[in-house]
């Protein structure tokens, strides 16, 4: 018999979230060994409810959704998320450039299937939320990382951005809130790239997923309302706002000038519907989920759940002797510096498996978001305050005797 080897588009495609470090951690659990996993933000398994009324609207529309919808998605949601961004000042946007998701990670990789060419390059920052670059790679784009800057509060460097820019150059990813970093972006910057967007000629993709996961009183500001002449396309979705996850709802939202992007939008409709449609029960909650009170507010209020944890680990992985992390403005992420030298640390994902080895917590290194030096890590502060204690007091006691080869 022949072997079957996995197609050659997948050469170079890496997705280190659910990667090689998850794998051994997978392993070990078969051994009966218990891992706690920080690997994934799922807010449902560390004991976030889902809101009542969204989970009723799902029981409500069993019967409704048997069937297939139309593949961009059902009328109500797809008006639904047209009169949020409405309320946001977005630019030209109609019931119809609104694009339902099975999660935003299925229109993230049909929105660079739809744009890449072979050679293609897309900027995208560094570190990243890595679905991004893996699923430009699996198009056969290049991924071009630019860098954000922790001594900048992790704001993306314009100038490093600009310098990136080639002839090959079609499109600029943004995080905005930021997986890894919590990072939320000010309007200068985000002014700055769109005036990059616009001497370059490129399309803007910006993932917002955590645009309702907010602290301190910041402001998440929408990049699309500050490039009405540029096409953009902004993703969301209630994986995280909501804590469901698992019902897999995302949406994408093309506005400004689409003039010269007629035939880019004719592809996304061709993807869209060979996937026939997402999932129409889960579809059904977005009216909901987007009216009227927000319940995450509340987790993010101090008192509240993530605001909470938050300072605890922030403060806490601040007084471990070697390691430092600017304070994260949202979501429920933070990506630590180790100090290498003091620990000779060369290798990254060694360092995240001595780790779980030793004391059975699953971290991602830093090369898992596509950072290209081996100093950092990241934190899922999800668990409970009890659970975080227990986390960094062996995240203490691992470095102060730790030492790579
Ligand atoms: N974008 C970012 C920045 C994320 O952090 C995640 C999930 O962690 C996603 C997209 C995917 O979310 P979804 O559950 O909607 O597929």
């Amino acid at each position: 018999m022949r072997d079957f080897e996995k197609s050659g588009k997948l050469e170079g495609v890496s997705y280190d979230v659910r990667g090689p470090v998850v794998e051994e951690a997978d392993r070990m659990q078969d051994e009966g060994i218990s891992i706690l996993k920080l690997n994934t933000g799922n807010p449902a398994t560390f004991g976030f409810e889902a809101p009542n009324e969204v989970v009723r609207d799902l029981i409500m529309n069993v019967r409704s959704s048997e069937g297939y919808s139309d593949s961009k998605g059902i009328f109500s949601a797809r008006k639904a998320i047209e009169q949020y961004y409405q309320l946001q000042d977005f630019p030209e946007v109609s019931i119809n450039d609104i694009y339902t998701g099975n999660g935003v990670s299925e229109l993230i990789t049909m929105s660079m299937q739809g744009l890449c060419d072979n050679g293609d390059e897309i900027l995208v920052p560094m570190p990243d939320y890595p679905l991004w670059t893996a699923a430009i790679s699996l198009a056969g784009g290049k991924p071009v990382h630019y860098v954000c800057d922790e001594a900048s509060e992790w704001n993306p460097d314009l100038a490093d951005i600009r310098s990136k820019v080639t002839s090959k150059t079609k499109a600029i990813v943004m995080i905005n809130p930021n997986n890894p970093t919590g990072a939320v972006y000010p309007k200068e910057i985000l002014e700055g790239v769109v005036e990059i967007a616009r001497e370059f000629d490129l399309i803007i993709f910006s993932d917002e997923i955590y645009d309702r996961l907010i602290m301190d009183g910041y402001t998440h500001i929408p990049i699309a309302p500050l490039a009405p002449d540029r096409p953009v396309v902004t993703f969301s979705g209630l994986s995280k706002s909501h804590r469901v996850a698992g019902f897999r709802v995302g949406w994408m939202v093309i506005s400004g000038d689409k003039s010269h992007i007629k035939d880019y939008i004719e592809g996304l409709n061709m993807l869209s519907s060979m996937r026939l449609c997402s999932n129409v029960l889960s579809q059904q909650v977005i009216q909901t989920a987007l009216g009227g009170y927000q319940s995450v507010d509340d987790l993010l209020l101090p008192g509240g759940r993530i605001y909470e944890q938050r300072e605890y680990i922030y403060n806490a992985i601040n007084n471990i002797d070697g390691l430092s992390a600017v304070k994260p403005k949202a979501a429920f992420y933070m990506f630590p510096k180790i100090d290498t030298k003091r620990f000779n640390i060369v290798d990254d994902e060694q360092f995240v498996l001595d780790f779980l080895h030793e004391y059975h917590v699953l971290l991602v290194h830093g090369g898992g978001f596509n950072w290209q030096s081996p100093d950092h890590f990241r934190v899922v502060y999800l668990p409970n305050l009890d659970v975080l204690k227990q986390t960094t007091a062996k995240m203490s006691e691992f470095l102060a005797t730790y030492r790579q080869k």
